[in-house]
């Protein structure tokens, strides 16, 4: 018997709570039942995404809503800026292509940040554009991108600014209102703890305007039509129904926990992993701009990161994610995302160690678990 730790960034371990209450009889969605716990999670998810406008909610993953942005706001041939700095920001460029929108790239180094004037030298150059596409954390190269300062600069001028909020939603503070975000996108299976198949995107009052214009054609994502309905606390098409359910109880565990407890809980796990890594000298990923959802660490030269996850993950039972492109095999992500707690992290990190051990490294056992140990000791209640 292997016990398993699912400790990867998505998707993340549902709560048991969560599970049973999406495992209750299927109920019909065009019922007074159905749209009663609706509109409860239409009201949680304003407070979420921290915004007066809709949420809107899509049966997807994540991607769909990402495309339900393009398509209901853009037109073919229009000019768009997408800040490229790792395997989501170029799922951007390539939804925009694909639909004949003209791509603009910012490219940013794997593990950095964009720099605000990069962005700033963009809209300059290209005064047209219509939208900036950006992650608030780019879970690929577990970095978080500047929004806030680039909202600064996007709400003065007329290009929305469209952001990719997967692993920042729920996860530290993203205010889409106050920072003046004209698009929020998020999915199911990351910070709400609940499986793969639910998307969620809000739109400003100055996005809900481009989209009432013509657009790009599409069906079953056009958000005027499914504002209409969910504004009715019903759906143009059959939900999601039990990750709806699931969903309600998400909201009410978040809400009980506080939003400003939610994100020092990640801030905290996120600062404890790095303080492991450090301890056992594994260089950080992303060291300036450090997402607070995974934490990237390089391991050490001559061990194949492919090899040791998938030891980990088959042999030893704990699930951790490996690097993609041109970082695969060379880095490990750790995962403090959704329903993560302290001894995750413990998990993570001495699965790390000892796992290291067996693959030839040198490692001074229990040297990270301390480095983390210290940190979280923290979150822990006093005695
Ligand atoms: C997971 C993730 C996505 C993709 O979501 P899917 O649910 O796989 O479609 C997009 N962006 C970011 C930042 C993510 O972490």
């Amino acid at each position: 018997m292997i016990k398993r730790y699912l400790l990867t960034p998505g998707p993340t371990p549902v709560p048991t709570e969560v599970a049973l209450r999406m495992a209750e009889p299927m109920i019909h969605h065009r019922t007074p039942e159905f749209s009663k716990i609706f509109s409860e999670v239409r009201v949680g998810l304003k407070a979420l995404f921290q915004t007066a406008e809709d949420v809107l909610v899509l049966a997807s993953s994540g991607t769909g809503a990402m495309e339900a942005a393009v398509v209901n706001l853009l037109s073919a041939g229009e000019r768009v800026i997408v800040v490229n700095g790792g395997k989501f920001g170029e799922r951007w460029t390539k939804i925009c292509q694909s639909y004949g929108v003209e791509v603009e790239e910012i490219k940013v180094e794997w593990g950095e940040a964009v720099a605000v004037d990069a962005v700033r030298a963009a809209l300059e150059r290209f005064p047209g554009a219509k939208a900036v596409f950006v992650q608030a954390s780019e879970t690929s190269t577990t970095v978080v991108h500047p929004v806030e300062e680039i909202a600064a600069l996007t709400r003065t001028r007329d290009t929305l600014l469209i952001v990719d909020g997967i692993t920042a939603v729920g996860v530290f503070d993203v205010p889409m209102d106050r920072w003046g975000i004209d698009v929020l996108v998020t999915g199911s299976q990351k910070a709400l703890m609940l499986p793969p198949g639910l998307a969620f995107l809000a739109l400003s009052a100055r996005a809900w305007k481009r989209a009432a214009r013509p657009h790009l054609p599409g069906f079953y994502f056009d958000l005027m039509r499914e504002r209409k309905s969910q504004g009715e606390n019903t759906t143009a098409y059959t939900p999601a129904v039990s990750l709806v359910l699931g969903l309600h109880a998400v909201l009410a565990m978040l809400e009980r926990e506080g939003y400003p407890n939610v994100f020092a809980r990640h801030a905290r796990l996120a600062a404890a992993t790095r303080a492991a890594g450090e301890a056992l000298g594994l260089k950080l990923l992303a060291p300036r701009s450090p997402s607070p959802a995974a934490t990237g660490l390089y391991l050490p030269g001559g061990i194949d990161g492919g090899k040791l996850t998938k030891y980990l993950r088959d042999r030893v039972g704990v699930s951790l994610a490996g690097g993609q492109d041109q970082l695969k095999g060379k880095i490990l992500r750790v995962a403090h995302v959704g329903y993560f707690g302290e001894f995750d992290i413990v998990t993570a990190v001495a699965a790390i160690e000892m796992a290291l051990g067996k693959f030839g490294a040198r490692v001074d056992f229990g040297s990270g678990v301390a480095a983390a140990e210290r940190v979280l000791v923290e979150g822990l209640p006093s005695a």
